[in-house]
């Protein structure tokens, strides 16, 4: 696992690794567990403060990647944790589990498919149950799949992508708000590609547009209950997303390179704006869209 101490000075171009990377084919969704080098989650590193302490949070995609690192920072900051994912995903989910629960957090899993409705309303309800309440709710879950072109993205795909990254939100965040008290947070996880969209990400970048506009919609309304929602974009991070269909393989050797930086992000540089985003730390921000991408500037 590659690790760089984030609570130590020194040049962030050289903090994590830089490319070249290895091609490291998988099918979707794909195992952090075979990624050469493996992301960094700050399981080494993370320092919580107490920042969500007793605080109650569902998080998608909970098992690799940025959700991985998120889950891993708010166990150590306090919270109390329902994570979601795929089925075939369930070893990579053990490993955060069994890392939370080593710890003395609590943590349960709960697998299944957030392109089901009544899946999304349930999960909401069972992460209530299983939590005693529910304050955080973190949608992580994405689905990306690189075509060179329009006609190669077939109504399945297409239908797929729009499932995941957006309706699904709008069935957990309808869901969830009933549920939310005051104080509670609402964190959407939009990207670069909601400003810059790439060629081969025409239906990725059109959700992450959308989740823009549904965060910023949201926050206006969920204010009303004392609500806060925002989103964290961020670039290119080095997690089973890209290799697993979400860049052309060719492009993975080079995975980060075009940011003035150089390199790839790591899921630890994500997770520390989901903790502040949750935390009453950014009590006054709402309907903002923050991003971590090495540089690249939004919009
Ligand atoms: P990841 O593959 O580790 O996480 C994505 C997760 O989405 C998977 O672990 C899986 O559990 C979940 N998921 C996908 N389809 C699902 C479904 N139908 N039902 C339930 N869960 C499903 O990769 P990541 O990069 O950590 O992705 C997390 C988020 O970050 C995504 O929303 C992604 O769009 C966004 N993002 C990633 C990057 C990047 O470069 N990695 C850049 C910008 C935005
Ligand atoms: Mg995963």
């Amino acid at each position: 696992m590659a690790t760089g101490n984030q609570y130590q000075m020194q040049d962030p171009r050289t903090q994590y690794p830089t490319p070249e990377f290895e091609e490291q084919p998988q099918p979707a969704p794909g195992l952090d567990s075979k990624m050469k080098p493996e992301p960094d989650h700050g399981e080494a590193t993370y320092e919580g403060a107490g920042r969500l302490k007793g605080r109650k949070a569902l998080v998608t995609g909970g098992d690799s990647g940025i959700g991985r690192a998120t889950v891993i920072a708010y166990a150590r900051e306090g919270a109390s944790l329902v994570i979601n994912y795929l089925p075939e995903e369930a070893s990579d989910a053990q490993a955060v589990i069994d890392l939370v629960k080593a710890e003395g957090g609590e943590i349960v899993g709960i697998p299944g498919d957030l392109k089901d409705e009544s899946f999304c309303q349930s999960l909401v309800q069972k992460a209530h149950q299983a939590l005693g309440g529910l304050d955080i709710v973190v949608n992580v879950a994405g689905k990306q799949t690189a075509r060179k072109t329009i006609a190669e993205i077939d109504t399945e795909q297409f239908d797929a992508t729009l499932k995941t990254n957006l309706y699904a939100l709008f069935w957990i965040c309808k869901a969830a708000l009933p549920l939310l008290p005051a104080g509670a947070a609402i964190i959407n996880t939009a990207s670069i590609q909601s400003y810059q969209p790439s060629a081969t990400l025409l239906d990725y970048a059109t959700t992450k547009a959308g989740i823009v506009g549904f965060t910023k919609a949201l926050a206006k309304q969920a204010i009303e209950q004392g609500v806060r929602v925002n989103a964290v974009a961020p670039g290119p991070v080095w997690t089973v997303l890209q290799p697993s269909g979400g860049q052309p393989q060719e492009k993975i050797p080079h995975f980060g390179e075009q940011t003035p930086y150089k390199r790839p992000g790591q899921p630890a540089e994500c997770a520390p704006l989901y903790v502040f985003l949750a935390s009453q730390e950014s009590s006054y921000i709402t309907g903002e869209i923050f991003g971590v991408t090495g540089g690249n500037p939004l919009p």
